[in-house]
């Protein structure tokens, strides 16, 4: 290294502490970037690459942001995957001796960029520490603006890796070898980047240290050290006490329903499958909060549905109790607009960024309280009335921040005006000095002008001449000769002082800087005592965000005419009149078509057939996504709604629905058909859609047919399936529990009317040649398809089936409209064979169910009656 200048050589060893972040070197009003960095910082950047001389021949590349616009710069860089490690002058310039001692004092890494654009506000960032050992994976998840940390551990399997992954979505990620290897395997696989560090300390002490209150013997060793490992991580970065980083929330998944990633994404919970959008999301619908803190615990709720009956329950009294009560729910709503973002306020303050503003509002936010309680306690809900008093307003917090700070203060905290008057006499009186010195300023302004005649004689200030008096040349002349000391000339005027305006201003300037000293200090002071109320401000805004988030899904429920789930004992599901939330929400009003649901034992599968855009997605997904929002604790779109608790759902899509995604191809619908068929048990929803889309219409079908039979016989679990293989059909014949529906379909000259409404039995036509000829195919094809299908047309399957009548409560008279042929109007149908009608069947089914024996001759006479009349009706020749 000899050769270098004492600087660059400083450069260099600072930069032996963040060889993986890019160091931005503090010189005078610039953050320098050298070698590497310089290149890579002026690329992704896009600034100007130079050079320094370093004391070698050569010069090294460089490049530079100016401080004051650095944040930007910074950000930039962090949304690209880097780090960015901050070196600062740690001693005044003027007092060093030699180079200015300089060191990194953070470094800013994806995870744990702690200012939030506002489009961020309603979700978390969050940086993951993972251990893997002995075949078990700990994560530890951790939110530095918020000052969350959940703590958790599961069998080391890339599903279980890629489900947790898939609730937190961390931007960083630190870890032993192994478990940094699965996270980035998924990282890859997803498409999103996680940035990854790998590391394994393990330091207990550091642990006792930031979680006092924690017992750490009580946890598995894999959270042990996922955790240990986030904080050595963030110690390292951070490089300050994380005050706010005090509790460790730890859960089994197992308390959760369990949701893998295509599930989440397929049901379209926090986001859409096309755009990844929020909006068009359950989460999107669901959302009313009023503050980004509610938002984010919704979040939460909607990724972690509960398994916890009691715990649902508190959920849903509180809902009901503020679905009820309008005004309640009112007054709530409007208390939580001044409500701002406690959780960020209390991690600003713990990181020592807090501003005035900011401590101002947590004196509103705090002043909100108390009303909050005592609508919380009145409203008769126990569940609220317990959120009410774990709630602690924190009036000592609030009356100290009342008394110091400023009604409107600035943004700087260096810069005074932000103590109120009357809180300091020590401050008070420097004011006073300095508004004397400006009176006394003012005056002078006006004397002199008075005395030369000059009317446009004026007293200004700036940093370098101070205070100054400026005459215009026009009327220089008038002015008396010697009484002016002549300070700067200006195009058209010229600035003078006087000795005793220079006096004045040293008096002046020296208690302003004594009263900015004395502001800031004052400030830092109250900020720190805050700081050590954190805890109670942390539990407080635990209280505030669930009363947010409850009161937002009682807002929707009201609105969208919700009602409350009751929970089946046991199997059963039952849903009259079942909506899908969204797709309602975006539907012309009133046009949505609401349907019955009933799972059962005998009937815990519904195989679904029908043509393509009759509604078959949209009804499976209606079923999962009311399961979810009762176990959220909401209520759920239908006239009423009995459910179990279900402890997984799981979905699937057929590979070649799933285009959107892009990276969806067989392999891995069957690779998740594998999971299921481990994973899913009685409780289990399973929805496959359009099974067996991927490969050849014989293997397809087959598969399809194995896999149903599977969950029938082995899984047992409740499963909605849909298929365009409608030659299905005849597993009812040989399934128990399994029964066919289809959404009916009405054809009529124009074409096919779907109605959206499920109706027993099953489609007979996938109707693929009429959309091809909807889609405006020409002619001669159209009619060559037909022409084709006919020719291999086997006799049609019998179509509608009775049998399946369990699941629709009411008669549904739409029923005997799907088994209208499609092929009716297409030229020359080939008869099928003659067989029973479906009300033969009846009757005949019937007959033989027949007890003769314990018949009455009226009875008897009468069933006769009955069968013929139903024979008749059904157009049968008598
Ligand atoms: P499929 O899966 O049978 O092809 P989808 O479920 O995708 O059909 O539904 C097709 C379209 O029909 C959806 O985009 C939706 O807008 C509309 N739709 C589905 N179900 C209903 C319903 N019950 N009421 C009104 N419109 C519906
Ligand atoms: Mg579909």
């Amino acid at each position: 290294m000899a050769g270098y200048t004492p600087m660059m050589e400083q450069y260099l060893s600072v930069k032996a502490e963040a060889r993986d972040a890019l160091l931005f070197f503090r010189l005078g009003d610039f953050y320098e970037m050298f070698f590497e960095d310089a290149l890579t910082a002026s690329r992704e950047l896009e600034i100007t690459l130079t050079g320094r001389g370093a004391g070698m021949e050569e010069r090294v590349p460089m490049c530079g942001v100016p401080y004051h616009s650095a944040e930007g710069y910074i950000a930039r860089l962090i949304e690209k995957g880097y780090k960015v490690a901050i070196c600062e002058q740690v001693e005044d310039p003027k007092a060093a001796k030699g180079v200015v001692r300089r060191e990194i004092v953070r470094i800013v890494t994806p995870g744990t960029v702690m200012d939030t654009k506002a489009a961020q506000e309603a979700a978390n960032n969050f940086i993951v520490g993972a251990a893997e050992s002995g075949g078990r994976f700990g994560l530890a998840a951790c939110d530095l603006t918020t000052g969350e940390l959940y703590v958790t551990s599961f069998a080391a399997a890339r599903e279980a890796v890629k489900n947790a992954l898939n609730v937190y979505k961390p931007a960083e990620a630190v870890g032993d070898e192994a478990a940094v290897r699965l996270i980035r395997e998924e990282s890859a696989a997803s498409g999103r980047t996680i940035l990854c560090t790998e590391r394994s300390d393990y330091d207990a002490a550091l642990l006792a240290n930031q979680f006092p209150n924690e017992r750490w013997a009580a946890h598995e060793d894999v959270r042990k050290a996922a955790v240990a490992r986030l904080i050595g991580y963030l110690g390292e970065t951070q490089k300050r006490s994380l005050g706010h980083l005090r509790t460790v929330k730890a859960y089994e998944p197992e308390s959760y329903m369990a949701l893998d990633a295509f599930t989440r994404r397929n049901l379209e919970l926090t986001e859409t499958v096309r755009d990844r959008s929020r909006k068009g999301s359950l989460l999107w619908l669901l959302d009313r909060t009023r503050t980004a803190m509610g938002a984010r615990l919704l979040k939460r709720w909607v990724d972690q549905p509960l398994l916890d009956r009691d715990a649902v329950d508190r959920r849903l009294d509180a809902v009901e109790a503020l679905h009820r009560d309008w005004m309640r729910r009112e007054g709530i709503r409007e208390e939580l607009r001044e409500v701002y973002d406690l959780e960020r306020l209390v991690g600003r303050i713990a990181y020592g960024t807090a501003n005035a503003r900011d401590l101002n509002a947590l004196r509103a936010t705090l002043e909100r309280v108390p009303a909050l309680q005592s609508l919380c306690r009145d409203s008769g809900a126990s569940p609220l009335a317990a959120i009410a008093d774990r709630m602690d307003a924190c009036a000592d917090v609030a009356e100290a921040i009342g008394s110091a700070i400023a009604d409107e203060p600035p943004v700087s905290v260096r810069e005074g005006g932000l103590i109120r008057p009357g809180f300091d006499p020590k401050l008070d009186t420097l004011r006073e000095a300095s508004q004397n010195g400006k009176r006394w300023i003012a005056e002078l302004e006006r004397q002199e002008r008075e005395a030369t005649g000059i009317k446009s004689l004026k007293i200004g200030f700036n940093k370098v001449f101070g205070y100054y008096l400026e005459v215009t040349r026009a009327n220089l002349g008038a002015l008396p000769e010697g009484r002016y000391e002549r300070k700067q000339t200006l195009a058209n005027a010229e600035r003078f002082v006087t000795p005793e305006l220079k006096e004045k201003e040293a008096l002046i300037l020296e208690a302003e800087e004594s009263m900015v000293d004395l502001e800031y200090e004052t400030f830092v002071r109250l900020r720190d005592g805050i700081a050590a109320q954190i805890p109670r401000l942390q539990q407080l805004a635990e209280g505030l965000s669930a009363l947010d988030a409850l009161q937002s899904l009682a807002e929707v429920s009201a609105e969208r005419r919700y009602t409350r789930p009751s929970w089946s004992e046991g199997y059963d599901l039952h849903i009259e009149d079942g909506r899908h939330p969204v797709v309602e929400a975006v539907s012309e009003s009133g046009s949505f078509i609401a349907n019955h649901s009933a799972l059962t034992r005998d009937n815990s599968i519904l195989l679904i057939t029908g043509p393509n855009m009759a509604g078959k997605s949209t009804y499976m997904r209606q079923v999962a996504v009311i399961c979810i929002m009762a176990q959220i604790g909401c209520f759920v779109p239908a006239k009423s709604a009995s459910l179990p608790l279900v402890d997984r759902i799981f979905t699937r899509i057929g590979a070649a629905d799933d285009l959107v995604g892009g990276q969806s191809t067989f392999m891995v619908e069957m690779k998740d058909i594998q999971v299921m068929t481990e994973q899913a048990t009685e409780r289990s929803l399973v929805i496959i859609d359009e099974l067996g889309r991927g490969t050849s219409t014989e293997e397809g079908m087959a598969i399809a047919q194995a896999v149903i039979e599977y969950v029938h016989d082995h899984i047992r679990c409740k499963a909605l399936v849909s298929t365009h293989f409608h030659e299905l059909a005849h597993l009812e014949n040989s399934l128990r529990s399994l029964s066919n529906g289809c959404m009916a379909v009405k054809e009529s000259q124009g074409g096919v009317t779907f109605l959206r409404k499920l109706v027993p039995g099953a489609a007979d036509s996938s109707y693929g040649i009429y959309c091809a000829q909807l889609a405006g195919l020409p002619d001669t094809i159209v009619s060559r398809a037909y022409s084709l299908i006919e020719s291999a047309q086997r006799p049609a399957a019998a179509t509608v089936c009775e049998t399946a009548a369990a699941f629709s409560p009411v008669p549904n008279p739409e029923a005997a409209v799907v088994q209208l042929s499609m092929f009716a109007e297409s030229p020359a149908p080939e008869k099928p064979k003659k067989s029973n009608s479906p009300a033969q069947d009846k009757v005949l089914e019937k007959l033989r169910r027949l007890d003769i024996m314990r018949m009455t001759p009226l009875q008897a006479m009468e069933w006769l009656n009955d069968a013929k009349n139903l024979l008749t009706e059904s157009g049968e020749p008598s």
